[in-house]
């Protein structure tokens, strides 16, 4: 392994490059047979849902807001500890944000939290609930969707995963073991490609649901709003020649978005795709020589177990640090691990502390979300480590805390 540890890393091989190179070479790159052949080998993955590839995670949960019909005086659920683009696509569409709380040793939201965001929403509707599966930890999905069933069915508001870290990440309830992806649970669930997370396109994303309703709109709306399916087109007379469908004729009927995936990026899906199982079983792996090397730290350094019923596949090793008791600031924690060459970063400043979301929504307490990033920093983890970069990196944290062993 190279000499300085990032956090997370990208794993491309001369297959995935032969694999962009063969789209190259072809008729398309964009919209062509890569694109499809990436939906499907991600509802293969997910346990056959529908599955709709955009440009990024945040269009793919833009285009599950606008499939949706969220918009303005609606309000959508969001736990504060995610990145930025969980609760911006909420903005993009006009909805406002009701932040939830979450778990304070796991940066989950709960049933507690979503019960106490609820309790916040003061009558508006609640059109989506957005559990967010931090580092590849399932949220609690049976209990808040029985929260959300016990609802009147016409108020009921849809599950929307922000699953973005959590392809191959599994959970368990009463009736057996889910897939993310998988829907049972939600309406849909997003992921991300960007290099950092578990799979790489580069840019890219992908919506899944068993809803084909929704699954059609959401693949309408990432290419501006064109309907191409002739027996919903409205404009008759500019659409048919007698009985015959023109053809070359579309119709927008929704105002959508360029929010395509290259043919390119999508190979590279497929292709990445392939390795998922090898790289969650690294990464598995890894994560179980940092749970053993850090067990023994007492209260200085705890280790994230994620959520009773979550089997992860980690995106993030998210240690909990109490820099207080060990008198040493994160920052100057940060440093000592950069001099001894290794990255590590914080996952996520608490949404709702951001000076847009204050502006808009003033000062919230939400106790568990803030104790939670007091605590947290993600060590390196990604499939091209070896169980020895592990050690070297518990070794050097345990100095810069200041944890004798
Ligand atoms: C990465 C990420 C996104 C956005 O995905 P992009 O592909 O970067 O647009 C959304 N939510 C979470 C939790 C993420 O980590």
């Amino acid at each position: 392994m190279a000499d300085f540890l990032p956090y997370g890393c990208q794993m491309i091989d001369e297959d995935d490059i032969a694999a962009v190179c063969d789209v190259l070479r072809g008729d398309f790159l964009t919209s062509g047979p890569a694109v499809v052949g990436f939906e499907a080998a991600l509802s293969n993955a997910f346990g056959d849902p529908e599955v709709v590839a955009s440009a990024n995670g945040t269009t793919a949960l833009h285009l599950s807001m606008l499939a949706l019909g969220i918009g303005p005086g609606d309000v959508c659920i969001v736990p504060s500890v995610t990145f930025l683009a969980t609760a911006n696509v909420v903005r993009y569409v006009g909805a406002d944000v009701i932040f939830s709380d979450v778990c304070p040793d796991t940066g989950i939201m709960r049933a507690q939290d979503l019960e106490g965001a609820l309790a916040r929403v003061g009558g508006r509707p609640v059109r989506a609930v957005m559990p967010v599966h931090l580092g590849g930890h399932v949220a609690p999905m049976e209990q808040l969707a029985d929260i959300v069933a016990a609802w009147p069915q016409d108020k009921a508001p849809p599950i929307v995963e922000d699953a973005c870290h959590a392809i191959g990440s599994r959970y368990t309830t009463s009736e057996g073991t889910f897939t993310v992806g998988d829907c049972r649970h939600s309406a849909m669930a997003n992921f991300s490609f960007h290099p950092v997370k578990t799979i790489a396109c580069g840019e890219g994303g992908a919506t899944s649901t068993r809803d084909p309703e929704l699954a059609k709109t959401l693949a309408e709306l990432r290419s501006h709003g064109m309907v191409r399916d002739a027996g919903r087109f409205q404009n008759r007379d500019l659409a048919f020649d007698g009985e015959t469908a023109n053809p070359w004729f579309y119709e927008m009927q929704a105002i959508g978005y360029n929010f395509r995936i290259t043919d390119m990026q999508a190979a590279l899906g497929i292709s990445q795709l392939k390795k998922l199982p090898a790289f969650v079983a690294r990464r598995q792996a890894l994560v179980a020589r940092y749970h053993e090397l850090l067990q023994d730290c007492g209260p200085l350094i705890r280790t994230n177990a994620g959520a009773p019923d979550s089997l992860p596949a980690q995106h993030l090793y998210a240690a909990r640090i109490d820099f207080g008791a060990a008198g040493r600031s994160r920052r100057e924690v940060m440093e000592v691990m950069r001099e001894a060459g290794i990255g590590t970063q914080v996952h996520y400043i608490p949404v709702h502390t951001q000076p847009y979301f204050r502006a808009l929504y003033g000062d919230q307490s939400l106790p568990g979300a803030n104790t939670f990033y007091a605590r947290t920093l993600s060590l390196p983890l990604f499939p091209a480590m070896e169980p020895d970069d592990v050690d070297r990196v518990v070794d050097a944290l345990k100095k810069a805390v200041g944890v004798n062993s």
